[in-house]
Order: structure tokens, then C-alpha cells, then sequence
């Protein structure tokens, strides 16, 4: 077991931005963690190796060795009866395959740049909160949808989705309030408020290409539910 004496646990950022570094360690510190930095992946291994952290946040892109690298070189130094300890993976934008070759090597979580820093404490939180529960291969979470408010991004399965503007409003404003049944009038307020020539229709066509989206992401479910003479939800 990793002992934690102070606080809610001990984190490892391992980070070469300067600036990303920084609001991670403010965000995590004001959460109750203790957390330290370093700019390389050979300082982290030494660093985890002479003090175990609790958690390490672990960029993929470091100057001296890949984070994948770092990740096989921790979980290679695992005595018989330790645990692994959880990373979650920072990735740059379009290094999906990055991220899923990062969970298949173990990694229990991982977040696209640009992230926000409260939202990567909470996953610390999250990760250690499952504890030494957790399975031997971890699980992809189950929610599927990430938002990303400041982008105006969202994350479906772990997939970027390209949206249009009125797209991202709509989906964003269903997403934002899984199970609350929309009305078209509600939409039309809410998404084309700025619009000058919009119908029913418009809203209903942009139905349509959302769910041939998400669809295209995952073929087995549709989120979207159609709830007849009144409007759209998010299934909840
Ligand atoms: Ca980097």
C-alpha cells in the first residue's frame, strides 16, 4: 500500500509547459493534494523510485523520453504484492491513438489539451477515490460525453467531435442537461437566439446530422431521444 501522511494524497506532474505545470500543481493543491513537478520523464522514474507519489499526471510529449515510456518503466518496476501506480495521461489534441495505446498499457485515465485544471483535479480525484478496488485492466469511463465548454469542444467516447457552430450549441445544451426533455421552442431560444430565419425543420435537421455523427462514433447507441410533439433529450 502507498501511504499518504498529509492531505489527500501525493501527485507527481510530470510536465514539461512550464505554464500547464503550474495551473496543474495551483489546481491540485488548492484541491488538498500535495504535488510536485518535474520537466522530465527520467526525473519522474527517479523521483517515484526514492519517494512513491500516489498518483502520477504524466504528459505524453516529454523532451527526453515518450510518457508511454515513463508508464512501461513504472509499471516494470513493480515488486510482487505492489500496485501500480495510477497515471492519467496528458495528450495533445489528435493523439487519439496516443490515448488509446495509453490506456491499453495501463494508464487509468487520460485528458485531451486543453484541459481545464479543475477538471483534471477531479479525475485525480476520481482515480484515487477507486483505490486499490480497481480492476486489473482499467475501464474506460463510463461517461462518454466530455465537454469542453472554453473550446466549445465535445468528447464522445473519447472521440473529438466535428461540429458546426449551431451543432455544438444544440448537442452542448442536451449534453449540459442529460434526461430534461427540450421543447423546439426552448431550442430555438436557447441555440438559434441570434438566428434570424429558423423553423421546427431547422432544428429537426440538425437532429439528424448530430445523431449520423454520433452515431459514426459509436453504431449501437443513440443518445438522442425524440420525445414526439414536444421536443429532444439526452437519454440519462
Ligand atoms: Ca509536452
Amino acid at each position: 500500500m502507498r501511504n499518504s501522511p498529509v492531505g489527500l494524497g501525493s501527485i507527481l506532474v510530470v510536465e514539461d509547459e512550464r505554464a500547464i505545470a503550474e495551473t496543474l500543481l495551483y489546481a491540485l493543491r488548492s484541491e488538498g493534494f500535495r504535488a510536485e513537478h518535474v520537466d522530465l520523464g527520467s526525473e519522474a522514474l527517479l523521483r517515484h523510485e526514492t519517494a512513491p507519489f500516489d498518483l502520477v499526471v504524466l504528459d505524453v510529449g516529454l523532451p527526453d523520453m515518450s510518457g508511454f515510456d515513463v508508464l512501461r518503466s513504472l509499471h516494470g518496476r513493480i515488486r510482487p504484492g505492489e500496485v501500480a501506480v495510477p497515471v492519467l495521461f496528458l495528450t495533445a489534441r489528435g493523439e487519439e491513438i496516443d490515448r488509446v495505446l495509453g490506456l491499453e498499457l495501463g494508464a487509468d485515465d487520460y485528458v485531451v489539451k486543453p484541459f481545464s485544471p479543475r477538471e483534471v483535479a477531479a479525475r485525480v480525484r476520481a482515480i484515487l477515490r477507486r483505490g486499490t478496488l480497481r480492476p486489473q485492466r482499467p475501464e474506460v469511463p463510463t461517461d462518454p460525453w466530455h465537454r469542453q465548454p472554453e473550446s466549445h469542444r465535445i468528447v464522445y467516447h473519447g472521440t473529438l467531435l466535428d461540429l458546426t457552430r449551431y451543432e455544438y450549441r444544440l448537442l452542448d445544451l442536451l449534453v449540459s442537461h442529460p434526461g430534461r426533455v427540450f421543447g423546439r421552442d426552448q431550442i430555438m431560444a436557447m441555440v438559434w437566439g441570434d438566428a434570424l430565419d429558423t423553423s421546427d425543420r431547422t432544428i429537426d435537421a440538425h437532429i439528424k446530422t448530430l445523431r449520423a455523427k454520433l452515431r459514426a462514433v459509436c453504431p449501437d447507441a443513440d443518445p438522442i431521444r425524440t420525445y414526439r410533439g414536444i421536443g429532444y433529450a439526452l437519454e440519462s
